[in-house]
């Protein structure tokens, strides 16, 4: 079981160490948002002999150019395949898709979301859950109430520990020229969190970022835009480096925000 008291970025990861199995569970908006924030700390969990979990809540049938003029049902079933592509290159076999539409997460019925997603936490029995933290990363509607959703579930079922994907200041501070030329985030930027306040740094370099350059390349209608405009090389700098923060006291008023505005 990963270790669950926070640990300076010095010390060896807890995933490295770890001789038992640990069970992770992703929750995710969109295919593809999982790759981007956790695909380097999935990998590193089956190479653990751990085992990764990853649900899909949306099919992300929208994240197509406006003039792709495919049915609904046909765009959602290329992103499922490609999320199940893209998870068999790092050995992830347990996909679910909980069919919520694209853009709908706010307004699905709250209370059906967060019971089917605490009924996969306590089939699962994750040690650690990585979802969105309230700032949803980009700012999309659907990553923030994914957030919210994933949260209650979580304090619901009372399993496991929770871990929200982040950006490090000084992560943002490296990459904010590129961020505003290309407009990355859908609001402001997210919340920088400090080096002392992460949990889990994940650092890919090699094989390991070959892997996760790998996952991406099979979430094609995604990623291949974003990487042909940012260049390979300055690409998979800007993909190496996974973060993880607990939950904090300052959570919660957000949160309430959230779940405010979405009913
Ligand atoms: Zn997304």
């Amino acid at each position: 079981m990963i270790n669950t008291r926070p640990h300076s970025v010095d010390e060896p990861s807890p995933l490295h160490t770890s001789v038992n199995q640990t069970r992770v569970l992703g929750v995710w908006a969109h295919p593809d948002d999982e790759a981007y924030l956790s695909a380097g700390l999935m990998a590193r969990t089956i190479v653990g002999g751990g085992q990764v979990t990853v649900v899909a809540i949306t099919d992300g049938e929208d994240g197509f150019p406006a003039d792709d003029t495919r049915p609904r049902e046909q765009r959602a079933a290329q992103r499922r395949r490609e999320l199940r592509a893209a998870m068999e290159v790092i050995g992830v076999q347990d996909v679910r898709f909980l069919g919520v539409p694209d853009g709908g997460v706010a307004n699905a019925p709250r209370e059906v979301l967060v019971d089917r997603i605490a009924d996969i936490i306590r089939d699962v029995r994750p040690d650690v859950i990585v979802t969105f933290g309230p700032d949803g990363v980009t700012g999309h509607p659907d990553h923030v109430a994914n957030s919210a959703r994933a949260t209650e579930a979580w304090e619901n079922a009372g399993i496991g520990d929770l871990w929200y994907a982040a950006k490090t200041d000084e992560w943002l501070d490296e990459w904010r020229d590129l961020h505003d030329e290309f407009g990355v985030w859908m609001t402001e930027e997210p919340t920088g969190v400090r080096r002392d306040e992460v949990e889990e740094v994940v650092d890919l370099v090699g094989a390991e970022l070959d892997a996760k350059r790998a996952v991406l390349s099979e979430h094609r209608s995604q990623t291949d835009g974003l990487s042909r405009a940012f260049g390979e090389e300055r690409y998979r700098r800007w993909i190496r480096q996974e973060t993880f923060r607990r939950p904090n006291i300052n959570d919660r008023s957000r949160d309430a925000l959230a779940g405010s505005v979405a009913s």
